[in-house]
């Protein structure tokens, strides 16, 4: 005997959580992999302009079965990816010798485009979460592509940056628990991203309390250190092994998992401003509350006016990248 399960998003009785992942490359895969081991989604799909690479992935990962939580992964084409409740978009192009940024975002925004049209036509109540690069840009793109609310349309945006930061804090807090240490990596996923250290929470002390209880130094001259590696991250892996994949796979599981299991969680993903922080019409990332149908709060923290002047270059940045590929959905 069988036992039905319900597929519908409003239904509380719920059980069958459907993914798919759009592009089955470095990042694609390895969100597959962690969907897999993490038990999130009860079936998979993976499609990719490369068939028999998302057929190679999916079957190396179902292999694995027998040692993971249950779920079903298959390589589909969009029919396939029918009523999925969250799609997440991997898909892109990387840069070729010679090209500028702005030439790949335009690539890659053609890219998107393709892709959020068949994610409107076959999953049009889904979640999406955007993973691609520029991921900022290209949300903007996937939201105007698709028309589905802002906020279920998500950049990864800097939860990965955040992490990143949260990191290099612990090892200069004598390795204390990331999970205790709160922090944000505020704007851009890129190079004009800035951490917040105002925000900046450890067990309810600011920076400067932390430096003193683990007496160590947080001078400026640490916390641009800090600043410089947590920006640099990616470029360092890139120049070692050519690509980053694992971080960003945890990353985005992460945010996968605070959605479909509802659960209210606040990261630091790229959202459509709408007003918050003076900020108009302009993906990015703050923190912002995740839940079932998205983002259900952003959150507007006080800011030095340090800060608040970088978050405001950081948007001046950003919205001279969608000004560079407005239309690409027409
Ligand atoms: P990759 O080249 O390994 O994979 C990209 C895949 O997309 C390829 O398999 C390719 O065939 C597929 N693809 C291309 N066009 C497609 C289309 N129209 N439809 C379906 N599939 C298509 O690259 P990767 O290392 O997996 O990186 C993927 C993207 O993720 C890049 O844009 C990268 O910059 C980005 N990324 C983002 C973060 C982040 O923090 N947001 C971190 C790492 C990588």
């Amino acid at each position: 005997m069988s036992i039905p399960q319900s597929t519908s998003r409003d239904d509380p009785a719920r059980t069958a959580i459907k993914i798919s992942v759009i592009g089955a490359g470095f990042v694609g895969s390895t969100i597959a992999y962690t969907l897999v081991m993490r038990g999130i989604a009860t079936e998979i799909v993976l499609v990719d302009v490369n068939h028999a690479r998302a057929e190679g992935e999916a079957m190396d990962i179902a292999h694995g079965a027998p040692f993971a939580k249950m779920s079903s992964i298959h390589a589909g084409e969009y029919p396939d990816t029918a009523d999925s409740d969250l799609v997440i978009i991997t898909a892109g192009a990387n840069q070729r010798p010679g090209e500028t940024r702005l030439d790949l975002t335009r690539r890659n925004a053609g890219i998107m485009v393709s892709v959020a049209r068949q994610v409107a036509r076959y999953s049009p109540e889904s979640v999406l979460l955007v993973v691609a690069n520029p991921v900022d840009a290209m949300s903007y793109v996937a939201q105007r592509t698709t028309g589905f609310p802002p906020a279920r349309v998500i950049g990864s945006g800097t939860v990965l940056d955040s992490s990143r930061f949260r990191y290099l804090l612990s090892r200069h807090l004598d390795g204390i628990d990331t999970r205790n240490i709160h922090g944000y990596i505020l704007g851009e996923h890129g190079d004009s991203e800035f951490p917040a250290w105002s925000l900046v929470n450890v067990a309810g002390m600011g920076i400067d309390e932390a430096a003193k209880a683990f007496d160590v130094d947080f001078g400026q001259a640490v916390r641009d250190d800090i600043a410089e590696q947590t920006r640099r991250a990616a470029y360092d892996i890139i120049e070692r092994k050519g690509a980053t994949y694992y971080g960003i796979g945890m990353a985005a599981v992460r945010i996968v998992e605070a959605i479909v299991r509802d659960e209210q969680s606040i990261m630091s993903c790229s959202t459509l401003l709408e007003g918050a922080y003076g900020l108009e019409n302009v993906y990015l990332s703050v923190p912002l509350v995740l839940g079932e149908h998205g983002v259900s709060h952003v959150l507007t923290p006080d800011l030095t006016a340090g800060e608040m002047a970088a978050l405001h270059a950081s948007a001046e940045i950003l919205r001279e990248a969608q000004d560079s590929i407005e239309g690409t959905w027409q």
